[in-house]
């Protein structure tokens, strides 16, 4: 199963994409439209493994 990644509102600082976030905790911690560069270090590296493996399959 693919994993399918919204990153149309931006992502989390914890490596989550912001809908997902939304999703799970009723709102955000971060406001719409973070790039993966705007998030701290181990939110990037997250993000972009979930990007490499949702791209991968
Ligand atoms: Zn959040």
């Amino acid at each position: 199963m693919a994993e399918h990644l919204d990153t149309s509102k931006g992502w989390c600082c914890d490596g989550r994409t912001w809908t997902e976030h939304a999703e799970a905790g009723g709102k955000c911690c971060q406001p719409q439209g973070k790039q993966i560069a705007d998030l701290p270090a181990e939110g990037q590296k997250k993000a972009r493994e979930r990007m490499g493996s949702a791209a991968k399959s």
